[in-house]
């Protein structure tokens, strides 16, 4: 195997290649434009390993992505590369469609011309979300393999447009590519414009928790050193046309998440003008926000002999926890990228 990923920088990328890194012997390609989202330090001591080669490339450039399956002859691909937060896409929906949508197809492309002919095993993996799904009614069964697709806000309807792509290009020229969606991640090294980070580094400096209308919004909360694990092993065992839906079975409400962050906060760093909850602040609701995302992995779990191990609870302290040591990395973030204001209300 010689492993093509792209997104490599990002939040769920690095912790696959990190882990691709230390747990097998192949060689890693990692394609990652180096937007906003993007951490080299992620990858810590990983960065300079010599199984490392990493491009700096934009996934639209057709000839440097050909480039790269020319210099180094992928065997798998495992493709993250994406505008992945759904505010930003509300507020600007182009840069979704062209990444996530014509960055797909170039890569679909790019594999179908370096594989055309030559034998041997090939797989190109396409990470996806439950967001394209819809949203449920607080009684739905959750989402499996054969949920229609609903995709209700420009991130969810560009991930569903590439999910497409992929399927199709594996129907009509056999490529041997099959899709994984999968729940909220959270985790080390996510950017904090997300939930959990951002919540957790408002808090920690006193400042207002934002939540959005109700605060009744419902996601599945997985781990993303359990998905990373679901990934790599999916990337090795996955069969042509098949859909992964991975999810640990982690309900929660946005309200949840926001006073558990508070109270394990106060508890490892209590705050002399009183608990965090005081900071919890209503603002409008995300424009057209999905009710609830859920997933029932029992499919999944049993094609790819794999389950999630990270409680909610176990796996929230240990990100808030990381967060603590790691001012260093989030602090020029906070400083000189994004300060925590609100995005997505250009609707
Ligand atoms: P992220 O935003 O943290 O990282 C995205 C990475 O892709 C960054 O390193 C960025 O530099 C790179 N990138 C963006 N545009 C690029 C381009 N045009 N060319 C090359 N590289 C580019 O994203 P993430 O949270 O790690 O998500 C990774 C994948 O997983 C995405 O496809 C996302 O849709 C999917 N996903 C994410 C979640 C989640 O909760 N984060 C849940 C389900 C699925």
């Amino acid at each position: 195997m010689t492993i093509l990923i792209t997104g490599g920088l990002g939040f769920i990328g690095s912790a696959v290649l990190r882990r691709l890194l230390a747990t097998t012997d192949e060689a890693v390609v990692n394609i990652d434009a180096q937007t906003y989202a993007a951490s080299p330090e992620s990858l810590g001591e990983w960065r300079h390993h010599p199984r490392h080669i990493h491009i700096r490339a934009d996934i639209c450039d057709a000839a440097a992505v050909h480039a790269a399956f020319a210099a180094h002859a992928p065997t798998h691909v495992m493709h993250l590369a994406a505008e992945s937060h759904v505010d930003r896409s509300i507020d600007g929906p182009a840069p979704f469609i062209r990444t996530n949508v014509t960055g797909t197809l170039v890569m679909l492309e790019a594999a179908r011309a370096a594989w055309a002919g030559r034998p041997g095993e090939h797989r190109f993996h396409h990470v996806s979300t439950d967001e394209v799904f819809g949203s449920l009614g607080p009684n739905d069964p959750p989402f499996d393999e054969h949920t229609p697709y609903d995709p209700r806000s420009p991130y969810s309807a560009s991930k569903a447009a590439s999910d497409h792509l992929v399927r199709a290009w594996q129907h009509t020229y056999g490529l041997p590519a099959f899709v994984s969606n999968t729940t909220n991640n959270y985790g080390p090294w996510q950017f904090p414009e997300k939930l959990i980070p951002l919540v957790t580094l408002n808090a920690l400096n006193g400042l207002p928790l934002p939540i959005y209308g109700d605060g009744l919004q419902v996601r599945d909360w997985i781990h993303v050193d359990d998905h990373a694990e679901a990934l790599c092993i999916a990337l090795k065992h996955g069969k042509p046309g098949a859909t992964y839906c991975l999810g640990p079975r982690q309900e929660r409400t946005n309200m949840d998440v926001v006073r558990a962050i508070c109270a394990v906060l106060d508890r490892l760093r209590p705050d002399p003008a009183g608990p965090r909850a005081r900071l919890i602040t209503y603002v409008r609701d995300r424009p057209g926000h999905d009710l609830r995302y859920a997933m029932d992995p029992s499919g999944a779990e049993a094609a790819l002999g794999w389950k999630a191990r990270i409680g909610f609870e176990e796996g929230l302290e240990s990100t808030i926890r990381w967060y603590l040591d790691h001012e260093a990395w989030w602090g020029p973030i906070r400083d000189q990228k994004y300060a925590g204001e609100r995005l997505g209300s250009a609707a």
